[in-house]
């Protein structure tokens, strides 16, 4: 292994050494703001009321009426598992580069940075945002949805990874992604003392007995999206003494799609407990019932969204992409990101396109470099073409 000194990747071996696991993005925040001014864009920071450590930088160039826009999420989750080198050092590996966020999604910060640095607007003004806390709950994508800067975006371009429903390793654009919500069931039981524990009823028994029945939930399938999907996330009951548990709650992570949203999806779990009640496969425990509610988050669930294949600009992208990168397929997004929250928010055409690597998440995470400079190739290609 090198660590890599070939000067095409300066820039992205800067950013991977600076050190922005959520909630941490200060210093990077600081170098692409400073980058940025010094590549000739008007720049601002949208600072985190509560937290003025965080905050999302924006910048622009252009007097037109509309807005193009770049996006890219400057945080990175933390280092996991076992790495084989630092993973705040880009190095170089049997042709591919490794790094932690090199993938998901320095490479692509690298390769928006790399593509509009010599470009002068002619029909559209040329916007960047780099956002925080996308790893988490997308507080900085919430945040800056809510910024005049915004206002005149008509198209998001976003060099995000996109885990699609083909893992061929193939290169895609990504027009859509599933929603995501979280549901918490509270089950009760009846407490006795663990020496004469049938006296009781256990709450984990009673809520093991309930979890098939709101597996069964109704899933829904959307043609682009394809299939909903529900897992057990988390389980938890327990009791201070020697005694049987009176309560247990898990919460159900739910992938949905259109038309789905947290109310339907509540509803649905209701119904499902309801008929439970009815046919008297559960009982009312001392004025106590199964309850479901959204499991409490900050910031709202992010929605599914779906973009128009058929948007003239839309169209433009995947022509200039495919001038550069060949032939390429057009797919949907398993699981969300910050583009959720824009789609919802903004109501604009989004397009994902993103450099091939994959390991994020996951140590020694890595991107192939081909794929970076043609992915720079592609935006610069998409610029000119507009
Ligand atoms: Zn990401």
């Amino acid at each position: 292994m090198k660590i890599l000194s070939g000067k095409e990747f300066n820039l992205l071996s800067e950013l991977i050494s600076i050190n922005s696991v959520f909630p941490n993005e200060k210093e990077i925040g600081d170098f692409l703001f400073d980058y940025l001014k010094k590549s000739g864009f008007k720049t601002q920071k949208q600072y985190l009321k509560s937290d003025r450590k965080r905050f999302n930088v924006l910048a622009e160039k252009g007097n037109h009426d509309k807005s193009i826009l770049f996006y890219g999420h400057m945080d990175t989750v933390p280092p996991y598992g076992n790495w084989t080198q630092s993973p705040f050092e880009l190095s170089e590996r049997n042709g591919l580069l490794y790094g932690l966020g090199v993938n998901d999604m320095k490479g692509g910060i690298w390769a928006i940075l790399e593509s509009v640095k010599h470009h002068e607007p002619v029909n559209y003004n040329l916007k960047i945002a780099f956002g925080f806390d996308e790893e988490n709950i997308s507080k900085g994508a919430f945040l800056l949805c809510g910024h005049e800067f915004v206002k005149d975006v008509v198209f998001a371009v976003i060099p995000e990874v996109g885990t699609s429903s083909k893992m061929d390793g193939k290169k895609s654009v990504i027009l859509g992604r599933r929603g995501r919500i979280l549901i918490e069931i509270t089950v009760p039981g009846i407490s006795a003392h663990g020496s004469t524990a049938k006296a009781g009823i256990n709450a984990i028994r009673e809520a093991m007995r309930l979890i098939p029945h709101v597996l069964k939930v109704e899933l829904l399938r959307h043609p682009k999206l394809g299939s909903e999907n529900i897992f057990v996330k988390s389980f938890h009951a327990d009791t201070s003494a020697l005694a049987v548990p009176d309560e247990a709650s898990f919460v159900l992570d739910w992938h949905i799609v259109s038309p789905d949203n947290e109310k339907s999806c509540l509803e649905k779990i209701n119904r499902i407990i309801d008929n439970l009640y009815e046919r008297g496969i559960f009982k009312t425990i001392n004025d106590r019932r199964i309850t479901a509610k959204l499991f409490p988050r900050e910031t709202p669930y992010l929605l599914p969204y779906t973009t128009d294949e058929k948007n003239q600009i839309v169209k433009t992208f995947i022509k200039a992409t495919g001038r550069i990168f060949g032939k390429i397929p057009v797919r949907y997004g398993l699981s969300v990101a910050d583009e959720n929250v824009f789609a919802e928010k903004l109501s604009i055409p989004i397009v994902v396109s993103g450099p091939y690597g994959g390991c994020e998440h996951h140590f020694d995470e890595w991107v192939e470099p081909q794929s970076l400079l043609y992915l720079r190739d592609s935006f610069t290609e998409f610029l000119l073409s507009l």
